[in-house]
């Protein structure tokens, strides 16, 4: 029985986490890498040549992309090796996620595929329907797509009007009701389709057949970006399914959607790596080609520190990433230890890892329209030109922060959902808030000075996690059962969760990295992890000043406003010396090095 040293989800909040028990990207074994690189070959040899006609709604060039992905097995990565899949782990499904990211629209695609069109299957399905989907899924032969949104029902998606209703006799379902922005829709084989029974109150869900007659599938949406992937709208008239084709329980389709969302948060972050990086080769590349006033453009300050902040936040979203995975796979182990099967023992782990599922989202896709921003900037006029892969990255990344849930909805799962742990019992956040509290009210104890590079970081970690339990646990005592109503405060203590697990990430895997790296070598990583501490604190300040601002007065928003300058704190640093150095890195290497 393996012993699971992670910590459960959202306890980072309160917890240390040790650099030894994080995984790290540097750790990837053979295998793993092996697989990178089929779909890092795949991508540039048969993807990225056909961008342009695949933008032109080209379906038949989808599908067979999609159809000699899953001949080379890249389908059915993390499908059990029983169901004709690779039967790989959570890290390593990430690390294809990661690659295949920089095919652009085709890796909403694929994501969509072997992501929520095929998963639900996997975790939720019959063995019956398990033997008759999954390996066609798998290969291609079948091609899946998952239909939740509605026109009135988006970020609501309980809301849903679709219908089926059961036959007499219970062998059929009749579906009615029309779906939107649906990605794969034009292409796919197999829906996924969420709808209420009779008058059900929740959503069920069912594996539907794209030939069953009484299903329409409209043209093409014109979107600002992803134009190489297919998005539809799916009609169902009077469309008559087999009864047995209900996925998991009546009434439990809602848990499967949420469920299978928190998983496709996880992998779009992986998805936001991949695009970060591959748009960070763009960039320098050209900032190495390019010359104005008699120089290349990549000698400029100005150039140069853009490129150092796009590595530096790139860094901190992959540690993040791949920490957070490794925590799932370490969950799903000790479920199926404890007697769960692999199935259920999935879903189990993921959801544990609900929360940092939410940031991963969150952070990535803004890291990433951070980077494509900055990656247009460096093209100057070319980079408007649509003639340049950097625009359509940047339109291309767009959508990210609204799909899988938007990021409002995700910075309120975030919040939400720590609070309903700490209601359950299961994370103890009223201990903690309390002593920062009672802190705030005594002398402040600086603790013993100290001149170790990583303790420095983790007191000022503590003190981040400090200011998040400072302004959370007064907000909840002023608004009580209100708190809800508060979203401007919940997305300010989202946003301080968010980059101070960031942070942690950062700091955990340059630790974990010290280990294996020369002093030397590990100079850019402590330059990395040192820009962003120092960039976060005043962040972090800016958050939870505002939130205090808005809900305390007298000599409790004075207290509180100094606990967060005191929380807060970060030493000077030359933050534009040390981008200089990462960037200069970058530059010599003309990719991302990191
Ligand atoms: C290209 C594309 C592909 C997609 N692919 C799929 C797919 O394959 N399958 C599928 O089922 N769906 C898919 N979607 C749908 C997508 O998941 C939804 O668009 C998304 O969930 C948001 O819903 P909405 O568009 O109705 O926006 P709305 O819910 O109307 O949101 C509008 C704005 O209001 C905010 N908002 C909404 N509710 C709240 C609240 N309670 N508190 C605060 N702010 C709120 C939102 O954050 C947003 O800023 C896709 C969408 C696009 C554009």
């Amino acid at each position: 029985m393996s012993e699971k040293k992670s910590l459960n989800g959202g306890e980072f909040l309160i917890k240390e986490t040790q650099a030894q028990d994080i995984f790290i990207p540097e750790e990837f074994n053979e295998e793993q890498r092996m697989i990178a690189q089929s779909c890092k070959d795949f991508t540039a040899s048969e993807v990225l040549p056909k961008m342009e006609q695949l933008e032109k709604h080209d379906r038949e060039l989808l599908s067979k992309l999609l159809k000699q992905a899953g001949e080379l097995g890249l389908l059915g990565i993390s499908v059990p090796e029983e169901y004709d899949g690779f039967g790989q782990n959570f890290v390593t499904s990430m690390l294809a996620v990661e690659e295949m990211g920089k095919g652009y629209s085709f890796a909403v695609a694929f994501s969509a595929h072997s992501g929520i069109g095929t998963l639900p299957i996997l975790y939720y399905g019959t063995e019956e329907q398990k033997r008759k989907y999954l390996p066609k899924l798998a290969s291609g032969e079948l091609i899946g797509a998952y239909c939740l949104t509605e026109a009135e029902a988006g970020s609501d998606a309980n809301s849903g009007k679709t219908k089926a209703v059961l036959s007499a006799d219970e062998k059929t379902y009749t579906l009615d009701g029309v779906k939107i922005w649906i990605t794969n829709g034009g292409i796919a084989d197999v829906l996924i389709v969420f709808a209420k029974i009779g008058d059900d109150k929740n959503l069920s869900a069912f594996i539907v057949e794209t030939k069953t007659p009484g299903i329409t599938i409209g043209a093409d949406e014109e979107k600002m970006g992803i134009k190489g992937s297919s998005t539809v709208q799916v009609y169902f008239d009077k469309a008559v399914i087999p009864a047995e084709n209900l996925l998991g329980e009546r009434q439990g389709g809602f848990k499967i959607a949420l469920n299978i969302l928190n998983l496709g948060r996880m992998k779009l972050s992986g998805a936001t790596v991949g695009g970060c990086k591959g748009t960070i080769d763009l960039a320098l590349h050209y900032a190495n080609e390019r010359k104005q006033f008699g120089a290349l453009i990549s000698g400029f300050g100005a150039i140069k520190w853009k490129l150092g902040e796009m590595a530096i936040r790139t860094y901190a979203s992959e540690s993040l990433t791949y920490r957070a995975s490794q925590n799932i796979d370490d969950a799903i182990q000790s479920f199926i230890d404890q007697g769960l099967d692999k199935g259920k023992a999935t879903v189990e782990g993921i959801r544990q890892y609900a929360i940092e599922a939410s940031i991963a989202k969150v952070f990535g896709s803004e890291i990433l329209d951070y980077v494509v921003d900055e990656g247009v900037q460096i093209h100057g006029g070319m980079g408007y030109s649509a003639e340049t892969q950097v625009e359509r990255a940047y339109r291309d990344s767009r959508i990210n922060r609204i799909f899988e849930g938007t990021n409002e909805i995700n910075r309120m799962v975030i919040v939400g959902e720590l609070l309903k742990r700490a209601m359950k019992g299961e994370i103890d956040l009223l201990t903690p808030a309390k002593a920062v509290g009672a802190e705030l009210m005594g002398i402040p104890d600086f603790g013993s000075v100290t001149t170790d590079y990583f303790e420095i970081k983790k007191k000022m970690l503590v003190n981040f996690k400090k200011s998040i339990l400072m302004v959370a646990g007064a907000a909840i005592q002023k608004y009580m059962d209100k708190f809800a109503d508060e979203q401007e405060i919940m997305i300010a203590l989202a946003d301080m969760i968010i980059l101070t697990y960031a942070a942690e990430s950062s700091l955990l895997r340059t630790e974990k990295l010290s280990e294996i790296l020369s002093e030397d070598k590990l100079a850019l990583y402590k330059d990395m992890t040192d820009v962003f501490f120092y960039d976060v604190a005043g962040k972090i300040n800016k958050s939870g000043v505002d939130a205090v601002n808005a809900f305390a007065s007298g000599d409790e928003q004075q207290a509180m406003l100094m606990g967060m300058k005191r929380f807060t704190k970060a030493s000077n640093l030359n933050s534009i010396a040390a981008r200089r150095r990462i960037a200069d890195h970058m530059i010599e290497k003309n990719q991302y090095p990191f």
